[in-house]
């Protein structure tokens, strides 16, 4: 039997158990690209129709290819067009896992190991507005004059507003213009992390001496070592240090360093003693051009009137703006299409905060049950059952962003969970949804199923 012939089975009788918009949704241009006697690879068109014919279809997937084929033992599922489908040749599965894992890698190249700094966040992808003109000038004034204009400089704002990326820009800017210049960036908590560390170790002394052979050391979010004592007592050794020694220091907080509570009086006034500039909330035209900017970037040809929608309803946060915008690219690539202005705002209501947003406790609770295919029962009861935890969490963090619910409310919904509970959880399932991109969709899947987007 061709692989072409055993596709045909299990699309046969796959197309007979589901709805015609579901069969569409997620078989559509599916493949088996290769096979050996035990494994199976099929090639998907994205990553959404990959992660649902994971989590939801496989099993079935396996039981319909196990009738025809019982030696199957594996069966994988790979993002790829014709093109993929050319390069891989016939039963050739090494070559599919070496394509894979250099995917991977790719991604994480765009962080530059030695030096901490992201590829993607410059000043070219960066708009300039008047919320962000002064801190804007004062990075370009630092990355001309490096260590001598503004020392150091201390750029502080909102959650979101574009401080981490400015950060980036100027870390990226020195580096292309002078690759042997000694950059690191670092996040306060990791930098607490590692100071803590060595001070156990015994090995603070290399560690300082690491700090003070650089040219140019940018913290980001600061605020983070309030009440760190030993911290902030190496942080303002390392930081005189290379002052006299005309090195940069940039610093970014949410709020300016007078507001930052148990900083010592020593390094507040340090950090006083430079630029200091803020950052605030973008204006209409300046959230729309972000927008534009970030939809051209991925290469998305949404209208005008869908941008302006979003910039109007989205208005404190730069990242929530993004994120909306994400919502609606991932809808067209699921769906192949671009969405009209209609489906937009009914897309962006999961991002409004009420009244757009309207869904219910058991709404949510079913969806991350669909998702996972797990019982509803299980997730609410105390089942220690180790599959169900993550989408407890799920469930916990769901509520919490959709809804209007209390952490303590949620416990009573979830099985009179404390609190304490639900804020872990929930904090968890936040920091992936930051970090991870799978978990990332996994979201966006769920969502879509909550707020019903399509009569799928
Ligand atoms: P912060 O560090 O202030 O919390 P980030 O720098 O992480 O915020 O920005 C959040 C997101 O918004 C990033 O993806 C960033 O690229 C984007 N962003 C913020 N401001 C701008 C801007 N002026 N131009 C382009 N993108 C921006
Ligand atoms: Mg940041």
């Amino acid at each position: 039997m061709t692989n072409q012939e055993l596709w045909k089975i299990v699309l046969d009788e796959m197309e007979l158990s589901l709805s015609k918009a579901n069969f569409t949704t997620w078989f559509k241009n599916t493949s088996i690209v290769s096979s050996s006697d035990t494994a199976i690879l099929i090639n998907v068109p994205n990553g959404f129709a990959k992660e649902w014919l994971e989590k939801k279809f496989n099993k079935t997937i396996f039981k319909i290819i196990g009738d025809v084929k019982p030696e199957v033992r594996e069966i994988k599922y790979t993002i790829g067009g014709g093109n993929l489908a050319e390069r891989i040749q016939k039963g050739d599965f090494a070559q599919f896992i070496k394509n894979e894992s250099v995917k991977k890698e790719s991604a994480d190249l765009e962080v530059n190991k030695t030096n901490n700094l992201n590829k993607r966040y410059t000043f070219d992808f960066f708009i300039v507005g008047s919320n962000n003109e002064l801190a804007h000038a004062a990075s370009l004034a630092v990355v001309k004059n490096l260590g001598k204009t503004y020392n150091p400089l201390f750029l502080y704002g909102g959650v979101g507003l574009g401080k981490t990326h400015l950060l980036h820009s100027i870390g990226n800017k020195i580096f292309s213009k002078d690759p042997s210049c000694k950059i690191l960036y670092t996040p306060a908590e990791k930098i607490t992390a590692e100071i803590l560390d060595s001070l156990k170790n015994k090995t603070i002394e290399d560690l300082k001496q690491k700090y003070c052979l650089l040219d140019l050391l940018i913290i980001d979010d600061i605020q983070f070592v309030a009440g760190k004592e030993k911290t902030q007592e190496i942080i303002f050794s390392t930081f005189n240090e290379l002052y006299s020694k005309n090195k940069q220091i940039i610093l970014s907080s949410d709020r300016p360093p007078s507001a930052i509570p148990t900083l010592e009086e020593r390094l507040r006034s340090r950090f006083e003693g430079g630029m200091i500039a803020d950052i605030g909330i973008p204006d209409f035209e300046t959230r729309l051009a972000i927008l534009k900017l970030k939809a051209t970037q991925k290469d998305f040809d949404i209208d005008d009137q869908s941008l302006s929608y979003i910039a109007t309803n989205i208005q404190r946060n730069v990242r929530e703006l993004e994120g909306a915008l994400n919502r609606i690219y991932a809808f067209s690539q699921i769906y192949n299409k671009i969405p009209n202005f209609k489906e937009v705002k009914k897309l962006l209501a999961a991002y409004l905060s009420t009244p757009f947003k309207k869904t219910t406790h058991q709404t949510i609770l079913k969806a991350v049950s669909d998702f996972y295919d797990v019982s509803i029962n299980d997730i609410v009861k105390r089942s220690r059952k180790k599959e169900v935890v993550r989408p407890r969490q799920v469930c916990m963090f769901l509520l919490r962003e959709e809804t209007k619910y209390s952490f303590p409310e949620i416990g009573s919904k979830l099985g009179n969970r404390d609190h304490s509970t639900i804020i872990h959880g929930y904090e968890k399932i936040k920091a992936e949804e930051d970090a991870d991109q799978r978990t990332k969709q996994e979201l966006t899947l769920i969502k879509e199923k909550i707020y019903q987007t399509f009569d799928a």
